[in-house]
């Protein structure tokens, strides 16, 4: 391993401080999810070709309700089948060394993480979950809990069976996703490009809190395309804390960490870099020579 990232996860492992870590689609690339940006992520409406940008959106949802749950229940499809890779375990590692003094966020909602037993009070979906609905017209709110079997205020996706790219939209299909409160769309509990982030649905304080206690950010997979991930590289590198990005392609977290005393760019995928870097994290202090 390189000395430079040596010596910052030594200085990490011995502060006894607290490690973030941010993940984006880089690290579930690797177990075979398309990122469903550019020409893969497409769904023909019609004629019409229309990007993820225009699919995911709540203008979209309105028009055509039944179009983007089909592109949704296509893509969580591609979703379920997918398995957690070393990436992913390696951070399980880590959350099981530290407990309490491990936080993760992650823009992706397919749900890898948790599968691969990342504990869940300490993972922060800030783009959502796609294991999760909840109903369009916000009947409910964050403290609703059990009444209908609703986990502040989301229920489970229903299950609605396993959807290709041309499987129709059925009358079944939209009563299972229909509100069991007030008879309203379900929608995906995912955060749409004409969305804000927020702390009820997507714990965008809660992320930025843990970023600002951290002593370590460790960014995995993630090209810094979205406003909040970049907010907390940049309020790492304010606090000039250690940062270590992890990804095979230069980025603006590659840029800050190059910028930063305590930074390092490791070139590399998760499934590569990882696992070594969080037995760093880890390792039992072993009691070296008295100088
Ligand atoms: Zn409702």
């Amino acid at each position: 391993m390189e000395r430079e990232l040596t010596n910052i996860l030594d200085e990490a492992r011995r502060s006894g401080g607290s490690i973030v870590a941010l993940t984006g689609a880089g690290i579930s690339a690797e177990s075979g999810i398309p990122t469903f940006r550019g020409t893969e992520g497409y769904w023909v409406i019609g004629s019409k070709n229309y990007m993820p940008q225009e699919m995911a959106t709540q203008e979209m949802f309105r028009r055509a309700p039944e179009e983007v749950w089909r592109w949704y229940l296509y893509r969580f499809g591609v979703c379920k089948y997918a398995q957690p890779n070393a990436g992913h375990r390696a951070l399980v590692s880590l959350d099981r060394a530290l407990g309490d003094r491990f936080q993760l966020v992650t823009q992706n909602i397919d749900g890898l993480h948790l599968r691969a037993g990342a504990t869940p009070n300490r993972t922060h979906c800030i783009h959502g979950d796609a294991a999760f609905v909840r109903c369009a017209d916000a009947c409910s709110h964050a403290a609703s809990q059990g009444e209908l079997g609703e986990q502040h205020g989301k229920l489970p996706l229903p299950d609605m069976g396993v959807r290709g790219a041309d499987t129709p939209f059925t009358e079944a299909d939209r009563s299972r996703l229909s509100c069991p409160r007030c008879g309203a769309w379900l929608r995906p509990h995912v955060l749409w490009f004409d969305e804000y982030y927020d702390e009820e649905n997507y714990r965008m304080q809660t992320a930025l809190r843990a970023a600002s206690q951290a002593s370590l950010l460790l960014v995995v997979g993630t090209s810094g395309a979205t406003t909040l991930p970049m907010q907390i590289g940049e309020l790492a590198f304010r606090r000039g804390i250690g940062m270590i990005d992890v990804n095979p392609e230069e980025n603006p977290f590659s840029d800050l960490c190059q910028a930063s005393a305590k930074g390092f760019f490791v070139r590399g995928s998760a499934c590569e870099r990882l696992p070594e870097i969080v037995q760093a994290l880890t390792a039992f202090e072993v009691s070296g020579p008295v100088v």
